[in-house]
């Protein structure tokens, strides 16, 4: 199997159809080569490939967000994964993580499908986005705080190219204090919150509400730190309170 890696693949189907401001940025994302050693690790990954995978052309490249340009609800992970969206191009796509998050947002109403495997795969995300904090897969899953800092303007930036964004979901410790560091950023002053999974904050001077969950990763779900229940529970919640705008779509 092949990802297609020329230029045509820029946009997901949701994004062209809203073209602009979405199209332009995430351009810009795949051509970043700002963090050497982000650009080496994820390059050498796809060379060198896992057994498994070895007919993909893996896509080595920054991933972009992906799902309902006119999205209230957003979700962000902190990175791609290695034979995850790294392989594949898409965020949350082709991993265990992603197989955990999509059945939850399926079962919430927030996807047409239950399964996120190859770009070609029919997903579609309904009154959601997803995204991550840092495009370029780390080592160890660990960016350092200079890759985190030097990435956080792509996150800015598709944060305010989601006009009706109301509520951010961050999956995970660091995807949370990205939020913060993105949040502050925008508003000009420094916002706080502390991480709870499941526990909502209310954000001052417009910014959208911040709400905490672990992150759908192996680590979490194998040890039952993060359930299915559990995982669910909060994104009913979030259906709940989305849903009144959702019916007047
Ligand atoms: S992590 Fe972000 S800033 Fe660094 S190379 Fe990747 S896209 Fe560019």
């Amino acid at each position: 199997m092949t990802t297609g890696n020329g230029p045509e693949q820029v946009s997901h189907p949701q994004i062209s159809q809203s073209g602009t401001r979405l199209q332009n940025l995430h351009r810009r994302i795949i051509a970043c080569r700002h963090c050497p050693r982000l650009v080496e690790h994820r390059e050498k990954i796809g060379e060198n490939k896992r057994a498994s995978y070895r007919d993909w052309d893996y896509w080595a490249k920054p991933i972009t967000g992906f799902g309902d340009p006119e999205a209230r609800l957003l979700i962000v992970g902190l990175a791609p994964a290695a034979h995850g969206g790294n392989r594949t191009g898409r965020v949350f796509t082709g991993d265990a993580s992603a197989t955990f998050l999509m059945a939850g947002l399926h079962e919430a109403g927030f996807a047409n499908q239950p399964t996120s495997d190859h770009r070609d795969d029919g997903l579609e995300l309904i009154n959601a986005y997803m995204t991550a904090a840092v495009r370029c897969v780390p080592p160890g899953d660990k960016p350092t705080v200079q890759e985190q800092r030097d990435c956080l303007p792509f996150f800015v930036e598709e944060m305010e190219a989601l006009p009706r964004l109301t509520t951010v979901l961050a999956l995970g410790q660091i995807a949370f204090q990205a939020c913060l560091k993105a949040m502050s950023q925008r508003s000009g002053t420094a916002v706080k919150a502390k991480f709870g999974h499941g526990v909502w904050h209310e954000m001052p001077g417009g910014l959208p509400a911040l709400v905490g969950s672990y992150h759908p990763s192996p680590r979490n779900t194998n040890t039952g730190r993060l359930t299915k229940e559990s995982f669910i529970g909060v994104l009913l919640k979030l259906r709940d309170e989305l849903r009144p705008d959702q019916e007047r779509r």
